[in-house]
């Protein structure tokens, strides 16, 4: 989603939404399911979330700030009884972090009510409400899934179905979106042409799932169908499932950061395994910049498959080197450098065991600002490690997202100022690399065929409007700063 306050871009976020549709409610019960699906995809968004129900063709919710297991307790659950469900997990910046925002939306209009949830951020967005707003419409929240909730409101007065109009919203809509709608009869789910953003669908019995990944599914015992298509529309109805494919060609292009960072390890995106391109990265890296050490180690999460990559591609033994306090949340997806780092400083701690007189080889996913690594390898060097060498299994952040990630203004990138000597240097390491971008492609393994890498590359698969470059100054962004 992208947020809007007064008329000025806001950083943006990276979500989950999960959906089912039964015919009876009686497989799981669908807010049962939701509640399920989003623990699943809880590191997607801590912020806020919510559920929408559909007890035959009454759509009732609840959504709040907190995390799934705060907001929603077994009274809450069993008071959101139906046959049709949708949810969300959000992430926002500071500024936008309000119960307002939190989503599912849920609408009422013309034709009866409608709920949504939204991965993802119009780059078009600024454009539309903007005309929408001098049709008279009135907005009640700061986020980019409210446009598209209008869109698809407009549309459907003059479609012959819901699947229709939210298919004809959705060839005026640009940028990146893995929806869910949820009318009074159907649950939907799109996928924007280019497929920035992952969406797959599942099955409990004759009960429809989609979700944001796949370990979604794998919560609510589904078994995998398929990922949605970019540009594909799948409606789940009382006479089955159909499929809507837009027509104009687009480059796939899902987001290389949901591999290297975002999804759970155990998901599986467009018929690659997250775990897989992790540990490959970690491969790659091992034959990209080989170095003399006595240990590997990976900084938890996402840093130890690459870790298990490069100790089996070397040969150096891989160890658990850091301590991870799984009970607080993921660093990156605190608003406020503050919080950040307060979470840091209670988050990791060295094995001084596994690290005290060795030469450390520790592996990363990325570096963005470069406060938090330098903090780590003080840390390991704390507790007695010899040298430590930094493995990066990203190339550096060098530009902005418009689709949907919070990353900094240039200014801000540490590599876009620094050499890889000089960031070394900055983080006290004894040597550091970062992931080739021409490793990519093999970090991928062939498996995905489209990818988004404009953070690193500067390509971006779509047009940018200038208006949405021109209001992304430094103040509103919200560093994406792991750990
Ligand atoms: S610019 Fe980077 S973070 Fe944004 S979608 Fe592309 S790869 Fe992902």
């Amino acid at each position: 989603m992208t947020n809007f306050e007064d008329t000025s871009w806001k950083p943006h976020e990276e979500c989950g939404v999960f959906g089912i549709y039964s015919k009876d409610g009686k497989e799981i019960p669908p807010a049962y399911a939701c509640y399920n699906g989003l623990l699943a995809l809880q590191h997607r968004g801590q912020e806020s979330c919510g559920i929408a129900v559909n007890d035959s063709g009454v759509i009732s919710y609840s959504k709040d700030m907190g995390l799934v297991s705060e907001v929603f307790s077994d009274s809450v659950l069993n008071r959101l009884g139906g046959q049709i469900a949708l949810s969300h997990v959000r992430y926002s910046t500071s500024g936008d972090s309000v119960r307002e925002n939190a989503q599912p939306l849920v609408m009422r209009y013309i034709k009866g009510t409608l709920a949504i949830a939204h991965n993802g951020n119009l780059t078009n967005a600024h454009e539309l409400r903007r005309e929408l707003e001098k049709n008279g419409c009135i907005f009640q929240t700061t986020i980019d899934s409210e446009v598209i909730a209008y869109m698809i409101a407009r549309e459907r007065v003059g479609a012959v179905s819901i699947e229709e109009a939210v298919f004809r919203a959705m060839q005026k809509v640009e940028g990146s979106f893995s929806l869910l709608v949820m009318s009074p009869q159907k649950l939907i789910a799109v996928r924007d042409p280019n497929g920035f953003r992952p969406l797959c669908m599942g099955k409990i019995g004759d009960d429809i799932v989609f979700a944001s990944e796949s370990c979604a599914l794998d919560a609510v015992g589904a078994e995998f169908v398929r990922d949605v298509e970019p540009g594909e529309l799948i409606a789940a109805g009382p006479s089955g499932l159909k499929y809507h494919y837009n027509k104009k060609p687009a480059n796939r292009s899902l987001c290389v950061f949901e591999y290297i960072y975002f999804a759970r390890t155990d998901s599986k995106i467009d018929g690659l395994g997250v775990y897989e391109s992790r540990k490959e990265a970690g491969r790659l890296l091992a034959r990209q910049s080989p170095v003399e050490a006595d240990v590997v180690i990976g900084v938890p999460e996402s840093g130890i498959d690459a870790a298990i990559g490069y100790s089996e591609e070397s040969g150096i033994p891989y160890q658990k080197g850091i301590v991870k306090n799984s009970y607080i949340g993921r660093t990156f997806i605190k608003p406020t450098q503050l919080e950040r780092e307060r979470s840091v400083r209670i988050k990791l701690n060295a094995l001084e065991s596994e690290v005290r007189g060795k030469r450390v080889v520790l592996l990363d996913d990325s570096i963005v600002r470069g406060t938090t690594s330098g903090r780590i390898v003080s840390m390991l060097k704390d507790a007695g490690a010899k040298e430590v060498h930094l493995r990066i299994s990203s190339p550096p952040f060098l530009w902005p997202c418009y689709y949907g990630t919070d990353i900094p203004t240039r200014e801000d990138l540490i590599a876009v100022k620094h050499t890889v000597e000089e960031i070394a240097q900055m983080n006290y390491a004894d040597s550091l690399a970062f992931l080739s971008l021409d490793n990519l492609p093999d970090m991928l393994k062939g498996k995905c065929s489209g990818y988004c890498d404009a953070c690193f590359s500067g390509k971006y698969p779509t047009e940018i409007p200038q208006e949405m470059i021109d209001h992304r100054p430094q103040s509103y962004c919200t560093p994406i700063q792991r750990l």
